[in-house]
């Protein structure tokens, strides 16, 4: 393994903040593959199936190097200040760093840092992987979400990374600015990877898209490996997307884990008000299917998202 300081950055008062890239190599024409996490500082799966990236790469170089096919590059920390700080935002410019990809953008420090990332990832890599958890509130199963204008490339890879679901969804202008539409635009094909919950590490979902990510480097020729078989991914159009919300203010108590099929009808929690000691609502299932996303904070306002359920998908 070879790692390089692709920025370090002068702070005020103490060391150097810097972004690491380590890289498994075996300098051929075969696939170089990137990982990317902790672009959101909130956001800690992605670290944790690094973590197992680098521990098992390690221990390859040693049993079977010659496993390594392609090249590997891993920046398992691309946000240093703000995962120091467990932020969303880069801290002191309050700047959400994957909206400062696109062109047109005012010149900051994070804004450079933004460039460099991206400048990096795309002279080293052919594939790269962004790896993101949900906000605070909704709790995901393991998906990749793609966006329509780019599915011809990234569908065959994405099917590959052993996650539940892949969601197709139309562009939109918030996603000019991001680090994978700008990839994606460059022609560096960026899977952006999205699963749990902010905060919070679960390793068994870690651990089913650390198994998909050395899947998708055996499919692309990057390593030679000997692997089980991974999940069948859902593919999901955002017409089958069934969002429900809060129609009132209240808490919302959860009855049921994402992952499960529903019944239509089948009730998915309810919402409570505390203050008065009522049950203002039983809250059902409108649909068949999937439960994919579910609120895991129980704060809700009238329109909080409460669940995203992939219709007409049922239990085999
Ligand atoms: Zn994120």
């Amino acid at each position: 393994m070879q790692t390089q300081r692709i920025l370090s950055i002068k702070s005020p008062l103490g060391p150097p903040v810097e972004i690491l890239k380590h890289t498994f190599s075996a300098q051929s024409n075969k696939p170089r593959v990137s990982f990317v996490a902790g672009l959101h500082g909130d956001e800690l799966e992605g670290l944790y199936i690094c973590h197992k990236l680098i521990r098992y790469l390690k221990e390859l170089e040693i049993s079977n190097p010659e496993a390594i096919k392609g090249q590997i590059n891993i920046y398992p920390a691309v946000n240093p200040q703000a995962l120091e700080n467990a932020t969303r935002l880069w801290p002191f410019f309050s700047l959400d760093v994957n909206r400062t990809f696109g062109s047109g953008q005012i010149d900051s420090l994070a804004v450079e840092t933004s460039q460099i990332l991206l400048q990096d990832l795309k002279s080293s890599s052919e594939i790269v992987i962004d790896f993101h958890s949900s906000n605070l509130q909704l709790m995901e199963l393991p998906q990749i979400r793609i966006i329509k204008d780019f599915e011809k490339k990234l569908l065959p890879l994405a099917k590959n990374c052993n996650v539940d679901l892949i969601w197709i969804h139309p562009n939109a202008e918030i996603f000019a600015s991001t680090l994978a539409f700008n990839l994606n635009k460059a022609k560096t094909p960026a899977l952006v990877i999205e699963t749990g919950i902010c905060h919070r590490i679960y390793p068994n979902a870690g651990d089913q898209i650390f198994n998909g990510m050395l899947n998708l480097l055996h499919e692309t020729g990057t390593l030679n490996i000997k692997l089980d078989s991974v999940k069948e991914p859902k593919l999901v159009q955002s017409d089958q997307v069934k969002m429900v919300q809060a129609y009132h203010s209240g808490l919302f108590i959860k009855q049921v884990a994402v992952g499960k099929f529903l019944e239509e009808g089948e009730r998915l929690g309810k919402l409570i008000d505390p203050i008065e000691g009522s049950v203002l609502k039983e809250i059902v299932s409108p649909c068949s299917g999937l439960l994919f996303t579910l609120r895991e904070h129980p704060l809700v306002h009238k329109g909080s998202p409460l669940a995203r359920i992939v219709e007409t998908l049922r239990k085999k």
